[in-house]
């Protein structure tokens, strides 16, 4: 286990997207850590305003940030509002890093994700495949935003010595997530699928594309326990793969969410949806190396989340935005 470089007990973090499902896992996992945790709302800070961020961290001053804030959404949504997938998430994300070294923040980590590597990279995708090759069309205005993201903390590393480090998670899950139909990532929306089908007694639910494409899926718990644990153990400016290590179809998933929500009907493919990026298993080798590996298996991870899906008030979300 490598040794701690940066303390969290005591200091001042911010998690600038609490509202978010990683950003409100952070604020979670960090109720263990000893820090005193800032949040921030829209109508306290726009992050997409360059002045109400550099006021708001003049004001506040944090020790360290997580960047978990961003517009976000799955294939569909990545597809349909190209704009604001590019520039909410670029400019969110030049706002803080840069007020973050004007303020001095002493330690940033930037969230990015696993749709940054080229579509037909060698899998498991390792770091270094970053900028190798072209990337899926359906969510590269997204994945540009935040390619920048990781070259802006290297950036400032590299011109003005600051400790800002990234971390890229695989397909995220769990409390918190979207589960609007045409803005959600596939587990929220196959978990709301099935379990619709199952209270209206239908016959079957219906998947987007093939089927065929792979996927790796990390609770969103494991992954803020992965962000806390590279916030206080790794300094350097390579950005680091956060996944389970393990990858599985989407009709594979589907097979485990109905079982997992009790619905035994028939799987029926719409074959006008895109089926995206055909495989996307990172290596997890750097990750481990730092002292890591994840603790909620796939068949918990989804049990929880359907645990969180009955629980909660989803009707109102709308298409996710973290910011
Ligand atoms: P991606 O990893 O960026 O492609 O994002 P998604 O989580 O949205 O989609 C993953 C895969 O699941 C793609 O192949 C989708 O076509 C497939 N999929 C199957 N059914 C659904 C669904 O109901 N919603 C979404 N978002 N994806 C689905």
């Amino acid at each position: 286990m490598p040794s701690t470089v940066f303390d969290l007990a005591g200091k001042k973090v911010w998690v600038a997207g609490h509202r978010g499902m990683v950003g409100g896992a952070i604020v979670r996992r960090l109720a263990s850590e000893g820090c005193e945790v800032l949040v921030s709302s829209r109508k306290d800070v726009d992050l997409r305003r360059q002045e109400e961020v550099e006021a708001w961290l003049e004001k506040n001053r944090p020790d360290a940030i997580f960047v978990a804030a961003a517009k976000v959404g799955g294939i569909f949504a990545n597809n349909s509002y190209p704009a604001e997938f590019l520039y909410d998430n670029l400019i969110l994300e030049a706002n803080i890093v840069h007020a973050a070294h004007k303020v001095g923040v002493k330690k940033l980590l930037f969230l990015g994700s696993s749709c940054i590597y080229p579509k037909f990279a060698d899998q498991p995708i390792v770091e270094e495949a970053l900028l190798t090759g072209a990337l899926e069309p359906t969510n590269e205005w997204y994945a540009i935003a935040k390619i920048a993201g990781i070259k802006l903390c290297q950036a400032y590393r590299k011109q003005y010595g600051c400790d800002f480090i990234s971390a890229m998670p695989t397909n995220l899950y769990g409390p918190g997530d979207n589960f609007d139909l045409n803005s959600s990532h596939v587990v929220p929306a196959l978990l709301r699928k099935a379990h619709d089908a199952k209270e209206a007694g239908a016959s079957s639910i219906t998947v987007w594309g093939t089927g065929t494409p792979r996927r790796e899926f990390l609770h969103v718990d494991d992954c803020a326990d992965a962000c806390v644990h590279l916030m206080k153990v790794y300094s350097d400016d390579v950005h680091v793969n956060v996944g389970s290590g393990t990858d599985i179809t989407i009709l594979e998933l589907t097979g485990l969410i109905c079982e997992v929500v009790g619905f035994s009907g028939d799987i029926v493919h719409d074959l006008s949806k895109p089926d995206g990026t055909p495989r996307k298993l990172m290596s997890a080798d750097r990750l481990r190396a730092l002292g890591w590996a994840p603790s909620i298996s796939l068949r918990d991870g989804l049990a929880d989340a359907y645990k969180a899906f009955l629980g909660g008030n989803y009707a109102e979300r709308v298409q996710g935005n973290a910011a």
